[in-house]
């Protein structure tokens, strides 16, 4: 295999080469939003330039054409994750909407029979929705703990399923605060000999190497096209074919249906039945361009180098004194989050940007994770992507030394 060209790739993101507060912008918060290449906004121009009508709908050429789009999209991400048929994939609008789809499918299948188990280290999206389902239904909710370093507890989680209503786990492939990356695989085998269906969240878990839903055993997976290289508003809910079939839609309109009267509404299968309205067929045909650039790239190139970042970076946090790390789990991906000793995480982050650096700062959408498992309020995570350099981590790191003298900290 030839080796990557990472300044060619670089090149492909003209955002990254501007400079921010007079300095060469070091971004490092990819895992809110990563950049978009150029060909993915070239494919976005092209489709509204060439080849734009509603999907489905007509007869005439370019409905034919964005609809074929669309459909070619389906079939990229049902390779790009290996799932047996493109039945199995919805086209939603990010993470959180897949994870409430199911969240209340679920709940309006079941009633007081709704049974939930989030891990400790979801993300609100993959947290808030099973919690207030459970409310709303009368059903059940609970966390599974993590183990100091950072991980899944798999003894109490286990326990946890034996002791519950049969229901569903909901797991995140990486944590978006610790990189924790979770052993799907094994934890979805532990939840089906129980009894219970496993939804994973892998929000944070598309660009570092292959996600494969058979081979991870899971029943429903969710992720966002804009932290793998897409545009914002498209995402995806992958679900067994079966269960999509039977699944209750949630959100009712054109082209989710049959036949309708007055009286009644028969559903079509999936994916339509949960794809009500017109769906963002653009942004689809988009996330199959940054999945195809992805390919180009390599998955695993991909995923050596953005390790290989990470490691730096956390070499050089934890180097430099006052910085506590948060969390040691087996295996970290992707993100980094620590605190600093007397200094608010608010204003490392604002002062790191007079300095050109982007790094996010507060609760990181997982108030439950950092307050009741590390009893902090509020962290500073970095998230180096492949195409930051290796420079540009020593820049981030140098800034953050300076950030904390001038804080006194
Ligand atoms: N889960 C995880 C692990 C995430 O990191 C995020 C985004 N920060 C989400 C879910 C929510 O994704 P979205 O906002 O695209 O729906």
């Amino acid at each position: 295999e030839r080796p990557v060209d990472w300044g060619d790739v670089r090149r492909c993101f003209p955002i990254l080469d501007q400079e921010v507060s007079g300095r060469p912008l070091v971004y490092l918060d990819n895992a809110a939003t990563t950049q978009v290449p150029e060909c993915v906004v070239g494919a976005i121009a092209e489709h509204y330039r060439r080849d734009n009508a509603n999907v489905h709908r007509s007869t005439h050429t370019l409905s034919a054409r964005s609809t074929a789009s669309l459909e070619q999209a389906r079939a990229t991400v049902r390779r790009f994750i290996n799932a047996e048929s493109a039945e199995e994939v919805v086209f939603t609008r990010g993470t959180t909407e897949s994870v409430n789809l199911v969240a209340a499918g679920l709940a309006a299948w079941h009633g007081a029979g709704f049974s939930a188990v989030a891990s400790a280290l979801e993300h609100h999206s993959n947290f808030v929705p099973w919690q207030q389902q459970a409310l709303r239904a009368g059903g059940s909710f609970a966390v599974a703990p993590l183990t100091e370093g950072g991980d899944l507890d798999e003894v109490a989680l286990v326990s946890l399923l034996e002791s519950r209503p049969r229901g569903i786990v909901a797991l995140a492939l990486v944590s978006n605060v610790l990189g924790t990356v979770s052993p799907v695989a094994r934890l979805t085998q532990l939840a089906h000999e129980r009894g219970w269906l496993v939804l994973v969240d892998a929000a944070q878990g598309m660009r570092h190497g292959t996600v494969d839903v058979q081979a991870m055993g899971c029943d429903f997976l969710c992720f966002s096209g804009h932290k793998m290289l897409g545009p914002t508003g498209i995402g995806v809910l992958y679900g067994r074919r079966g269960l999509l079939d039977e699944l209750p839609p949630t959100a009712f309109g054109g082209e989710m249906v049959e036949e309708v009267s007055g009286e009644r509404s028969l559903f079509e299968r999936a994916p339509l039945r949960h794809e009500a309205g017109t769906p963002n067929y653009v942004g689809a045909l988009a996330l199959a361009a940054a999945i195809d650039f992805l390919e180009g790239v390599g998955r695993e190139a991909v995923a050596e180098r953005e390790r290989r970042l990470l490691m730096r970076l956390e070499e050089g946090l934890r180097a430099l004194g006052r910085v506590r790390v948060l969390g040691a789990p087996r295996r970290r991906e992707g993100v980094i989050s620590f605190t600093v000793e007397n200094a608010h995480p608010l204003d490392v982050a604002v002062l790191m940007d007079k300095r050109g650096v982007a790094v996010r700062a507060g609760r990181q959408c997982a108030q439950p994770l950092l307050t009741e498992a590390y009893a902090v309020d509020r962290v500073v995570r970095m998230s180096p992507a492949f195409y930051n350099t290796f420079e540009e981590i020593d820049v981030a790191l140098d800034c953050l030394e300076r950030t904390m003298a001038l804080l006194g900290s």
